[in-house]
């Protein structure tokens, strides 16, 4: 939907091609970085997103045994100030609405749910899409085709062959707790983040501050495919041992009983994203581990682009798809490449542990949000300026 919003305002029509019969609340949050966030307000979603959105005041670390906070990176102000734009942290249905409320007002641009894309033909000008529904099969007919069709993109095998996504070892455990009963520090606009061995858990208010979202990440050899298997307390609190975990750590992982699970996978960086006037978009180009809170970020910087690349060069979509693929390739590449290193750091133990919080506590706050500037600073190159 972020792709058709900023393909609208370059001037084109786009259709949009969902698979599901309805867009669902999924239940969980995700974190609106300023790259991700300032792309979002450009594309005018700001007054629909601020209401709902968290501004956190920081990341506050903490050493998941003892409790105790390890750095806390200012965010908030400080954030806003630097990068000139937002750090947010919001839930997904939320994100999903705004969205899909600016494309519906958008008159040149039309959802269609329901739709699950089966094939597409490219001509020397041109490409169709067919797509099966309730009522049949139909065609949509374009200049250009963005598949941003996922993790397990079948869009992507026929631009850069048939490898399977790589399973990580990993779980995402996510569950949304009332904020009433929550400890009162757990309300307050921050996100936390407790390393652990082999696990870590991270959560922050979502819904204006009435839920706090929860994710724990857990090493694991459970690798069904999938978005939302349901879990329990039960699976997950043993896992969180008594010695390795703070109370009150322990405490909020206790309070759901009902949890969603998720088995984590990426899949190798790509060289080459396009083929004539088709293009990957989002998790089919770069599916990348969530240790920095980026997938979704790379994909609303993917749309910005792909979108300034077609208006410049409206005539010669695979050129100009081209030029998407090349300019967009060796960024995600690097942030998949640091993702996947965050994830092993995150879950270091020990000695390693040790260590890896000392650096923490040296660098401090402020310096290791300076560590993440060439994320969080992006904007479109100035060529391709949205609108
Ligand atoms: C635990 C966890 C936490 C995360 N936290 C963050 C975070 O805080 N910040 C962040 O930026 N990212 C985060 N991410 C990553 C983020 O969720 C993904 O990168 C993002 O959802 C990718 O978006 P996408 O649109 O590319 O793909 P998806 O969200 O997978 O969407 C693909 C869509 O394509 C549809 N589809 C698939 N095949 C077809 C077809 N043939 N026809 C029609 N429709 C089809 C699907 O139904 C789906 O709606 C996190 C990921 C995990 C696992």
């Amino acid at each position: 939907m972020t792709a058709a919003l900023a393909l609208a305002r370059n001037g084109f029509r786009a259709v949009v091609l969902e698979q599901a019969e309805r867009l669902e609340e999924t239940g969980a949050g995700i974190q609106l970085s300023p790259n991700a966030a300032r792309t979002l307000i450009e594309l005018g979603l700001e007054d629909r997103l601020r209401p709902l959105a968290t501004a956190p005041a920081a990341l506050r670390v903490l050493n998941a045994a003892s409790g105790r906070e390890i750095v806390r990176m200012p965010l908030g102000e400080a954030a806003a100030a630097r990068y000139g734009a937002p750090y947010w942290v919001i839930h997904r249905g939320d994100l999903q609405a705004a969205l899909a409320a600016a494309v519906t007002r958008q008159l040149d641009i039309t959802l269609k749910l329901g739709m699950r894309v089966e094939d597409f033909v490219a001509y020397p000008k041109g490409i169709t899409v067919s797509a099966r529904g309730k009522a049949g099969t139909t065609e949509e007919r374009g200049v250009a085709f963005l598949a941003a069709d996922g993790l397990w993109s079948t869009a992507r095998n026929r631009i850069a062959g048939n490898e399977p996504p790589r399973f990580a070892g990993r779980t995402a455990w996510r569950s949304l707790v009332p904020a009433r009963e929550v400890f009162p520090e757990f309300r307050e606009p921050l996100i936390h983040l407790w390393l652990g061995r082999d696990a870590h858990l991270v959560h922050y208010p979502v819904k204006a501050g009435r839920a706090i979202n929860v994710v724990v990440i857990t090493a694991d050899s459970w690798n069904t495919p999938g978005w939302s298997e349901p879990a329990s307390r039960a699976d997950l609190v043993p896992r969180l041992a008594a010695e390795a975990w703070a109370p009150p750590a322990r405490a909020l992982v206790g309070l759901p009983e009902a949890w969603l699970k998720w088995a984590l996978y990426d899949r190798r960086p790509l060289t080459r994203w396009s083929k004539g006037p088709v293009a990957l978009l989002g998790d089919a180009a770069h599916p990348m581990l969530p240790f920095l809170a980026q997938g979704a970020a790379m994909a609303i910087e993917d749309a910005a682009v792909a979108a300034q690349c077609l208006a410049q060069n409206p005539d010669d979509a695979a050129a100009a798809l081209q030029t998407y693929s090349a300019t967009r390739g060796p960024r995600a590449r690097d942030v998949q490449r640091l993702a996947a290193r965050t994830g092993a750091r995150y879950h270091l133990g020990g000695v390693g542990g040790e260590v890896r919080d000392a650096a923490m506590r040296i660098m401090g706050g402020k310096h290791l949000l300076h560590h993440y500037d060439w994320i969080y600073d992006w904007r479109p190159p100035p060529a391709f300026s949205i609108g």
